[in-house]
């Protein structure tokens, strides 16, 4: 008979629109950086859901406030207050040297929030003639996949036959300042960009280039949009990527590990110029800001107010860079990138495409994830030990010399 993993895929080949191509492994527990499949066979996993499980698997501080306020109040909508919101909002806003919150759920929830705040910035508050704000954001970005983010996407799988797409959007080289100040005119409201481009491969900008940005955004009174979604919440080594160029935008796009890998909680967090521009009725969201969502982001705000994890990221990063730095060259891989626990590696071609790799990492033990043919994903959660890192970098090292 089938095994239960095969019995699992062919099920959900047959049930699941096929808009992903997972590796063939069926989880059905976790804890820290380690998965259980259906066959009891353990994984290290060195995705952490795309930077959303910064804190680990089961982490028992965000299980622990999930449960207490399960038990109280779940949701309430926005048609009432409740006694986690307030709280909430200073909190995020403070991390983040801000003023105010807006609340939404997923990432490209809050990257379609972004958008609207800054075009409704642009009309009230700047002054740009009616319908003509445009925003400028760069090549190869991921910011999500509703129909107004994939309209300037330059990614054909994601964007082809989505269209009639929406206009409004300028699309320039990322790390280019010269066309980036080409690209801005008086109607431009705002630019979106992500610090480090982690869907396109783990690109970390040239030096200068976000400062640079900021600098530009500032004289032309635009507004400057990080999308620290994946990048932000401690993966690079930092609080937010932005400042390991000493750089301070005036909206930041969250969300991913700021629900702690339970519920999905995203935020746009601005000063009250920006997000003052909306009136009661003009955006929401029925779960966004919710209580559960609250107070298990209010654990995860704790948690990074320590600095405790940020540190881990950027000791532990060093040491993964450091690592496959060696793998350079002879050692089947031709370009590592990244910051803190988040690499971006580079097959060479010799030793099969990423997924070939991914595939074997997983016979292995390994759980990482391909991206754009050649590339693997290195993003284990924070909270890995040092030993399982270094046994995750022995399987790959295995597998490249196989
Ligand atoms: N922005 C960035 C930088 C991302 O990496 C992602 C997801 O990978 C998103 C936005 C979209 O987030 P979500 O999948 O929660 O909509």
């Amino acid at each position: 008979s089938a095994s239960l993993t095969a019995r699992a895929i062919a099920s959900t080949e047959a049930h699941s629109a096929h808009n992903y191509h997972p590796l063939p492994v069926v989880v059905a527990s976790a804890e820290g950086a380690w998965m259980t499949d259906v066959e009891g066979r353990r994984f290290l996993d060195m995705l952490a859901g795309y930077s959303a499980l910064n804190f680990g698997h089961g982490n028992r501080r965000l299980i622990e406030a999930a449960k207490a306020q399960l038990e109280r109040v779940t949701l309430t909508s926005r048609a009432f207050h409740h006694d986690r919101f307030a709280e909430f909002c200073a909190r995020l806003a403070e991390l983040c040297g801000m003023e105010m919150v807006l609340p939404m759920n997923t990432g490209a929830e809050a990257v379609e929030t972004a958008v609207k705040t800054a075009r409704k910035w642009g009309y009230r508050v700047k002054g740009v003639p009616d319908g003509m704000a445009k925003i400028v954001v760069a090549g190869n970005n991921f910011h999500g996949r509703t129909t107004t983010i994939v309209s300037f996407s330059t990614d054909p799988e994601a964007r082809h036959d989505f269209g009639p797409y929406t206009p409004g959007f300028e699309i320039v080289p990322y790390g280019d300042l010269t066309a980036l100040d080409a690209a801005m005119t008086e109607n431009t409201v705002a630019v979106l960009l992500e610090p480090v481009q982690g869907e396109a491969g783990v690109l970390v900008p040239p030096a200068g280039y976000l400062a640079g940005v900021r600098e530009l955004t500032r004289r032309r009174n635009v507004l400057f949009v990080v999308d620290e979604i994946q990048s932000g919440l401690g993966r690079t080594g930092r609080t937010f990527a932005c400042e390991h160029e000493g750089v301070v935008p005036d909206v930041y796009v969250l969300g991913k590990a700021l629900g702690g890998g339970i519920v999905p909680v995203s935020a746009v967090v601005s000063s009250a110029e920006v997000l003052g521009v909306f009136r009661p009725g003009e955006h929401g969201s029925t779960f966004g800001g919710n209580p559960l969502a609250c107070a298990v982001a209010l654990e995860v705000i704790a948690m990074l107010r320590t600095g405790e994890f940020q540190q881990r990221a950027a000791e532990l990063g060093d040491h993964l860079h450091q690592e496959l730095g060696l793998l350079l060259g002879g050692g089947g891989v031709t370009a590592v990138r990244g910051r803190g626990l988040w690499a971006g590696v580079d097959i060479a071609p010799a030793h099969g495409s990423g997924r070939d790799v991914s595939e074997r990492l997983m016979e292995r033990g390994v759980l990482v994830k391909d991206t754009h043919g050649a590339t693997i994903r290195i993003a284990p959660p924070l909270v890995i030990g040092k030993e399982d890192l270094d046994w995750g970098l022995d399987q790959l090292r295995t597998v490249l010399a196989g």
